[in-house]
């Protein structure tokens, strides 16, 4: 018989605090995707951040640096913020899936969405951080993290940019991941993307300083 696999909440902590729930989500074994990422990638923030932003899941380089949103589309998102006058240290970044989901391509590892199999089962760890952080505003960054966190009918394409109400902070907002603004087609449609991502977020940090 194969063991029992513990679920992802049976791993937190009694007493927890996000040092010990990263800590001990660094052995979660409760879906197939740990046995391909290199590590788990938990969520970082600064002090106190009163704002946390949830994409998908690490891409190649966070699975190899063990930080959220450190590769391109981490630098994109980076610029965006900054435009929008939100220090990144001031805010928590993580995803709803930690651990790298992807298959071979030649020798590249190519992003694969995470079913809803895997989403559940990661749930527990970021119902948790969201908790620990008790952010004012929650920015979903995409549609898998949209669809999780406000509802499965959720479309970013059309309910980008709009505060939804939630149970999860005074204010919830969606907007696009980054990485679908490194895959426009052309350098004008990136420019045009960039700038409606930064709009949501001033939005986001416009909520921020007004609470
Ligand atoms: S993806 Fe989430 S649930 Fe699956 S093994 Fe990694 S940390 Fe655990």
């Amino acid at each position: 018989m194969p063991k029992k696999r513990d679920s992802a909440a049976e791993l937190i902590p009694d007493r927890p605090t996000l040092p010990r729930v990263r800590d001990a989500a660094k052995d979660c074994h409760a879906c197939d995707l740990w046995k391909r990422g290199t590590q788990t990638v938990f969520g970082e923030g600064g002090k106190s951040p009163r704002m946390i932003l949830v994409g998908e899941q690490p891409g190649d380089a966070e699975d190899l640096a063990g930080h959220p949103f450190v590769g391109p589309a981490g630098k994109l998102l980076d610029r965006a913020l900054a435009d929008a006058g939100i220090d990144r240290r001031s805010v928590y970044v993580t995803n709803v899936v930690k651990h790298f989901k992807w298959e071979p391509r030649g020798k590249r590892r190519i992003h694969k969405k995470p079913n809803a199999a895997e989403i559940s089962a990661c749930r527990p760890w970021l119902d948790t951080e969201i908790a620990l952080v008790n952010p004012r505003v929650v920015v979903c960054l995409g549609a898998t993290a949209a669809q999780a966190l406000i509802g499965p009918k959720f479309k970013v394409t059309t309910g980008r940019g709009e505060f939804v109400p939630s149970a999860l902070a005074p204010f919830v907002i969606a907007t696009v991941h980054p990485s679908s603004i490194l895959r426009a087609p052309d350098e004008e449609t990136r420019h045009e993307e960039m700038k409606r991502f930064t709009a949501d977020l001033r939005k986001a940090a416009r909520a921020l300083s007004s609470s």
